[in-house]
């Protein structure tokens, strides 16, 4: 009989599962219990929706083992797989796409464990314990039952074979032992009993397995009468229906990484019973890392939902604001109805009352993460923080008062982020906004000339180093009563009163020296002041009105080519620095290389800004025409 080779992919996924170093092989059993509820899932909800009369009480589990034949076999009457399926589904793995291995194979070791954990390879992990796999199988309803055989990259065969019962069996035939590995540690009841208690307690069906129990012969010393039971190794209470008391941190690790396929312990958990308006139990998750397409259009947002104890949708993207679309988990409430549609739920008045309630259970853990754990808080932040930045945007607002205090920023004061609650509770005497500065890194814009004079007066500035930021404060307007103002906009005073009075006087004493400059930039600036924001430094750049610098270099990197905004561009000079009194000697006595002066001076506070200047040539050969 023909072999038929595995896709590609599949077949090198397989070397690495049979070659893998992978320190929990153990798993196989997990991942095959696992698919074995799964059938059975299916088959119940088959089973639902066509009345076909099979109760839970129908479905179970059966594991064994045979020391001799060193084979374990795991049986379940679920709904089964016909020819093509078990083709489709045991030929090829990871059909979503998404899956791209590493061309370079020198790494595979490296990767392997994120490739189990990431993508829960399921059915082939059989295959880091076991030379050759079977799976007979019938499917629900149907005559011809088939035969699924493969002893690794080779390939696999199928033919026809006989099954009573719908559902499968598979059978491992283990490796060989070797100096390294004992593959026949598995032949064993207490081995098998603890891996079922450890990873697959809560599976709602029955995990049975013949267990031999030895009791001492009645008067007959030293010898003993061993009888075998069939028993059923798994508690088959949900996790989520436990009380928290139960529950180790390890235990709810241990759910999510397999639940949820990652292979890192989740950030926290949140486990909470809900009573009231919306009944409901709920066990959510916030991941340690964004997966890796959470930031694309391919990821999902969604919680399982259970009814009763019954999945009926895996994800249920009702159940989660945008802005918490990272968090992952399930809930189960009684208030559902079993036969409820996609289309039903989305108007279901119980669902949109449990969203309400998780959102705000969310939002809590995460303020108390906050405030109780701050180094956790800021890990979340780094790879979700965006994702509460695009949920105040993305809801005009709406979420303000809901999120804002959700926000960290990098403060100028040690480089550290911080809340705005903290930054308010920090300001100084007179200062009556909360200043902010945006542009591509906060070292960069620590550089920033109007930084200085701030600095001096001990008053803290915002970094925001998000292209979204600056849309996000724009949005907020205020925080506590508390203007937010950009250094980089013309109109911060942050100047004192005498300052003020003093820029006002100098400004009428050199009107024309300014008309002069603005004339010989005319076309590249709206505007030339004396500035009051600058201490060592002789210019910077700022602008006037509604669009910032920065936001003109966002909107202009975004993509499309209609008229993009561009910012009225002001520079400002420092007329204390000694490059002042220059200008105005060079005013009296040479226009002409005052014209120079001032484009330097203009190209200079570009760079400054971060903003390229239009010709780097022409700027060159002006500042060395200054150095011979
Ligand atoms: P996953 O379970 O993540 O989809 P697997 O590689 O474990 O990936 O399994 C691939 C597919 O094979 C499953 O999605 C399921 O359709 C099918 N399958 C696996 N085991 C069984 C089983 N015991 N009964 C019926 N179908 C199964």
């Amino acid at each position: 009989m023909a072999k038929k080779q595995f896709k590609a992919e599949s077949k090198r996924l397989l070397e690495m599962m049979i070659n893998s170093i992978y320190t929990h092989k153990e798993i196989f059993l997990r991942e095959l219990i696992s698919n074995a509820s799964d059938a059975m899932d299916k088959l119940y909800f088959k089973s639902m929706q066509e009345n076909l009369g099979i109760t839970r009480d129908d479905l179970s589990i059966n594991l064994s083992f045979d020391k001799d034949a060193r084979t374990i076999t795991i049986e379940d009457n679920g709904i089964g797989m016909d020819k093509d399926e078990l083709e489709n589904n045991l030929g090829v793995i990871a059909q979503s796409g998404s899956f791209k291995f590493k061309q370079d194979n020198s790494d595979a070791d490296k990767e392997e464990v994120d490739v189990i954990g990431q993508f829960g390879v399921g059915f082939y992990s059989a295959f880091m314990v076991a030379k050759k796999v079977e799976m007979l199988t019938k499917k629900y309803g149907e005559e011809q039952a088939y035969l699924w055989s493969s002893e690794g990259v080779d390939g696999y065969t199928i033919t026809d074979a006989e099954k009573e019962k719908n559902g499968s069996v598979i059978t491992l035939f283990l490796k060989d032992n070797t100096e390294d590995e004992d593959y026949g540690e598995y032949l064993a009841e207490y081995k098998l009993k603890s891996l079922v208690k450890r990873y697959s307690d809560y599976i709602r069906y029955p995990i049975k397995m013949p267990v031999t129990h030895r009791k001492p012969k009645e008067g007959k010393e030293g010898e003993y009468d061993e009888t075998t039971e069939i028993e059923t190794l798994n508690s088959m209470v949900p996790i989520w229906k436990k009380s928290k008391q139960e529950l180790t941190d390890e235990q709810y690790n241990e759910y999510y990484k397999e639940k949820f396929l990652d292979y890192m312990d989740p950030l926290i958990h949140i486990h909470s019973k809900t009573e009231g308006t919306a009944t409901y139990n709920a066990l959510l998750f916030i991941p340690k890392k964004a997966p890796f397409n959470f930031y694309t259009k391919e990821y999902e947002k969604g919680l399982q939902l259970y009814s009763s104890g019954v999945l009926i949708m895996d994800k249920c993207a009702d159940l989660l604001p945008d802005y918490f679309s990272f968090v992952r988990g399930l809930v189960d409430s009684e208030d559902l109805s079993l036969n409820i549609s996609r289309e039903m739920l989305q108007h279901d008045r119980q669902l949109k009352l449990i969203e309400k309630s998780l959102e705000r259970t969310i939002k809590n853990e995460l303020k108390k993460m906050l405030n109780n754990d701050r180094e956790k808080y800021e890990e979340f932040w780094k790879n979700f923080g965006l994702q509460i930045k695009y949920g105040l945007y993305g809801g005009y607002g709406m979420q303000k008062e809901f999120l804002q205090d959700l926000l960290l920023f990098t403060s100028s004061a040690e480089k550290k982020l911080t809340t705005l609650e903290e930054y308010v509770t920090r300001m100084k005497e007179g200062q009556d906004a909360i200043y902010f500065a945006c542009g591509e890194s906060v070292a960069k814009l620590d550089t920033l000339p109007q930084t200085e004079m701030l600095k001096e007066k001990g008053y803290e500035i915002l970094y925001l180093t998000d292209n979204i930021d600056e849309f996000i404060i724009k949005m907020l307007v205020d925080y506590d009563g508390k203007e937010f103002k950009s250094i980089q906009s013309s109109d911060a005073d942050f100047e004192s009163e005498d300052e003020k009075k003093e820029k006002k006087e100098k400004t009428e004493q050199n009107k024309d020296l300014l008309g002069e400059i603005k004339k010989s930039l005319e076309g590249k600036v709206a505007d030339v002041r004396i500035s009051a924001k600058l201490r060592s430094h002789p210019v910077c750049l700022t602008s006037d009105g509604e669009v910032s610098l920065e936001m003109e270099k966002v909107l202009g990197a975004m993509p499309g080519n209609e008229m993009k905004p561009k910012a009225d561009r002001v520079l400002e000079i420092n007329a204390d620095h000694p490059i002042f009194a220059k200008l105005q000697f060079l005013f009296d006595n040479d226009k002409e290389k005052l014209a120079a002066y001032a484009d330097i001076l203009y190209d200079q506070a570009l760079l400054i800004e971060g903003l390229e200047i239009e010709d780097p040539v022409e700027y060159c050969n002006k500042v060395c025409a200054l150095m011979v």
